[in-house]
């Protein structure tokens, strides 16, 4: 039986109870197209009605309840508006009232005294009286008199659906009726037996019966659970078979010396030992690029985990080779320090190193362009003014990105399109991700970890201050300063109005202006408004140690380096996020002094700027944070994650089941490495469904 012939593909409005009205409403309002959609429209929680309560136990405070006996009376009263139909409900326990405020007259004319009915409603209290109001009504039957079979499951539904008559109790029927008409054998598995034992899963068809029609909170727990694995490791299977295919067709150079230029530079002037995970990561990538497929990896590592030398030591790869590297960084500023750094670096090798960002004009910009297309530079490092078509190489080897969030994916493939070949890529990133996620969202690319910190990092020191001890902190920054050491100030973007941001900010300013008067200090200011030049020379000010105070908004959040400042001082911490709280305080301790983080707040903070805080004062590590971050906002909000297409995610919720998110990964990409076509017995059932899903454009968009 194929999909195609599938009774899961007929229309809805084909089902018994639906018709063309109520057809193009559950179309219009909840996207229910088909029968298949209705099958995948799984109830959002299930009520238990397995259970009969007696009146007389009841206390109240019980939220829904569920009950058998008869009314024995009933009557309408209040006046007009207010008018209301009342029962009294008896069981052989004790009795309570049955309210309707509403569709009373109906109510009233459609119930009789003295049959059994199953009422299931809403407890409350009025005058110290039980009360249910709008209960479920239900004449017993001799299946229902001992209560429910199953939990009732509860469906999402709309204010209109409802007006229409398809409240969720009555979409509930509609999941029933199509259950009745569908063989389990109209469900195909999808998931390698082995998989299904090792993991504990239901088989499929049973699941989607089960999710709808619980018989214990266990089974629908266990067919929830059946479910997401799928939903997972479905999506997982599609992203690694995006990137095998992208392994299989992208030819890329192969580098297969280690010649002069990175071996003198490693035993001769590398200014201090790898760590560990340094080494790790560049053997990584010279496996990636011995292979003769393009490399498209991700470096994640921590601020101040030392990215750049791994990124230069691979550039130095690159020219042993015969090909020449670019590096480009997300601001001008970044671009300068990088060029600095690397040029001292190099300085004694024969590497020609050169700078290329919006501000180089006129005969030097075309001095540097011809040099690059002649091959006489072999690193160029810049701004994404490297994108510009303008900017051609003889022989583009290895591109690396730092700081990759700020660059989108369109841009890094310009980066491609720079060499007949393809170029390495290698992007890097300090915006902590949790691993798993960072697997998922980052799609085909490879994934290396800096998971270590160079050696003899003094942990910075962070507390949290408010508005009352801010004098102390002022006084505590003069203490540093007096030390020889510098401080950040950053005041919170906020967004909603740049010019509110401004006032916050010039405050601010003027402010710590009174604490720290010229001419004995000397305070930078830099902010998002000011023309390029400005804010630069600023910088520029505060990286000399010209001025001993920056105060800036987020605009210094990524990758500047001035291991001379000892104090970041946030104000606002409120408004924060966490990762970007962690961003910040990375830019301190990149020296040998110790350092410090203070997080201002005001004198009464909310409950969840209180655990910020609490999580920033006891860790620094930012991978504990990411995880946390997620917990607190939901990955939504999690960089990267949004354009993903992974939170389509029906059942399955990247947060709270990452545990179970990891283990789809694993299996996927071990089946995929065995049967890189899934054309094995145990993998067909995987591989016909993967061809008769829907194409899914999203999936195509990860990167
Ligand atoms: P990030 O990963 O944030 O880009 P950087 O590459 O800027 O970090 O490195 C941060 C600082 O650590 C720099 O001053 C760098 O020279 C230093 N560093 C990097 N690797 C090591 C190492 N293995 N041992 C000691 N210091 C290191
Ligand atoms: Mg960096």
């Amino acid at each position: 039986m194929s999909y195609i012939a599938s009774i899961l593909n007929n229309p809805i409005e084909y089902l018994k109870g639906v018709g063309p009205q109520k057809g193009e409403l559950l179309r219009k309002e909840i996207n229910l197209h088909t029968f298949r959609d209705l099958l995948e429209y799984f109830p959002f929680r299930y009520i238990d009605r397995t259970r009969i309560d007696k009146i007389r136990h009841l206390s109240g405070m019980e939220e829904f309840v569920q009950i058998r006996g008869r009314i024995v009376h009933m009557e309408v009263v209040g006046e007009k508006r207010a008018k209301r139909l009342v029962a009294t409900f008896q069981d052989e326990t004790s009795r309570l009232e049955l309210v309707w405020f509403q569709g009373w007259q109906w109510m009233e004319k459609s119930l009789r005294e003295n049959v059994q009915y199953l009422v299931y409603g809403r407890m409350s209290q009025f005058n110290g009286k039980l009360q249910i109001s709008h209960p479920d009504m239900e004449l017993v039957t001799e299946e229902t008199a001992e209560g429910k079979q199953t939990l009732e499951p509860v469906y999402y539904t709309t204010e209109k659906l409802k007006t229409r008559g398809l409240t969720a109790k009555a979409i509930g029927k509609l999941s029933r009726n199509l259950l009745e008409q569908l063989s389990l054998a109209e469900i195909r598995e999808n998931i390698p037996a082995q998989v299904l034992q090792q993991y504990r899963l239901m088989p499929r068809s049973q699941a989607y019966f089960k999710i709808h029609l619980p018989a214990s909170e266990e089974e629908a727990k266990q067919a929830q659970r059946r479910l997401k694995f799928e939903e997972l490791f479905i999506a997982q299977i599609r992203i690694c078979r995006i990137k095998l295919r992208r392994h299989k067709n992208s030819q890329g150079y192969v580098f297969n010396a280690v010649g002069d230029v990175f071996n003198t530079f490693y035993n001769d002037h590398l200014p201090f030992p790898l760590t560990g995970a340094q080494k790790r990561v560049l053997k990584e990538i010279r496996k990636d690029t011995t292979t003769g497929r393009q490399m498209n990896r991700l470096v994640q590592g921590d601020v101040g985990s030392g990215k750049t030398m791994v990124a230069l030591l691979s550039l130095l790869i690159a020219i042993d080779n015969g090909f020449q590297g670019c590096l480009m960084a997300p601001t001008e500023i970044l671009a300068q320090q990088h060029f600095k750094g690397i040029s001292e670096l190099l300085k004694d090798l024969p590497v020609n190193v050169a700078l290329l960002t919006g501000n180089v004009k006129g005969k030097a910009r075309k001095e540097i362009l011809a040099a690059a297309a002649a091959g006489d530079i072999h690193i160029l490092i810049g701004t994404h003014a490297l994108l510009e078509k303008e900017v051609v190489f003889q022989r583009l080897g290895m591109a690396i990105v730092d700081e990759q969030h700020r660059f989108g994916v369109a841009q890094r493939a310009r980066l491609w399109e720079k060499s007949d070949t393809p170029p390495h890529i290698l992007v890097m990133t300090a915006t902590p991700i949790p691993r798993t996620l960072a697997m998922t969202v980052y799609g085909d690319l490879d994934v290396s970890v800096i998971d270590e910190m160079p050696p003899g990092r003094k942990p910075i020191t962070t507390v949290h201050r408010t508005e009352y001890q801010r004098p102390q902190v002022m006084g505590f920054i003069k203490e540093e300063i007096r030390k020889g050491r510098q401080a950040y100030i950053v005041y919170p973007l906020i967004e909603e109005s740049a010019s509110l941001d401004f006032e916050n900010l010039t405050k601010g300013y003027e402010e710590v202006k009174a604490f720290f008067p010229e001419p004995k200090y000397w305070i930078s200011m830099v902010h998002g408004k000011q023309p390029q030049d400005k804010k630069e020379a600023n910088m520029h000010r505060f990286v000399t140690g010209d001025t001993q105070i920056m105060v800036a908004t987020t605009v210094i959040e990524v990758g500047v380096n001035v291991p001379n400042a000892s104090v970041m001082v946030i104000e606002s911490t409120e408004r924060f996020g966490l990762s970007q709280l962690h961003q910040l305080r990375g830019r301190v301790g990149r020296g040998a002094e110790q350092s410090y983080c203070i997080l201002m707040t005001g004198n009464k903070i909310g409950k969840d700027s209180q655990e910020r805080v609490k999580v920033m004062v006891q860790t620094n590590d930012g991978f504990v944070i990411s995880e946390k971050d997620m917990e607190l906002r939901g990955p939504g909000d999690i960089e990267g994650t949004r354009q993903s297409g992974l939170l389509d995610l029906k059942l399955a919720d990247i947060v709270q089941d990452r545990a179970m998110l990891a283990a789809a990964r694993e299996v996927a990409e071990k089946i995929l490495t065995d049967d890189p076509d899934l054309a094995l017995p145990e993998n067909q059932p995987l591989h016909d469904f993967l061809a008769t899903q829907r194409s899914k454009s999203a999936w195509s968009k990860i990167s």
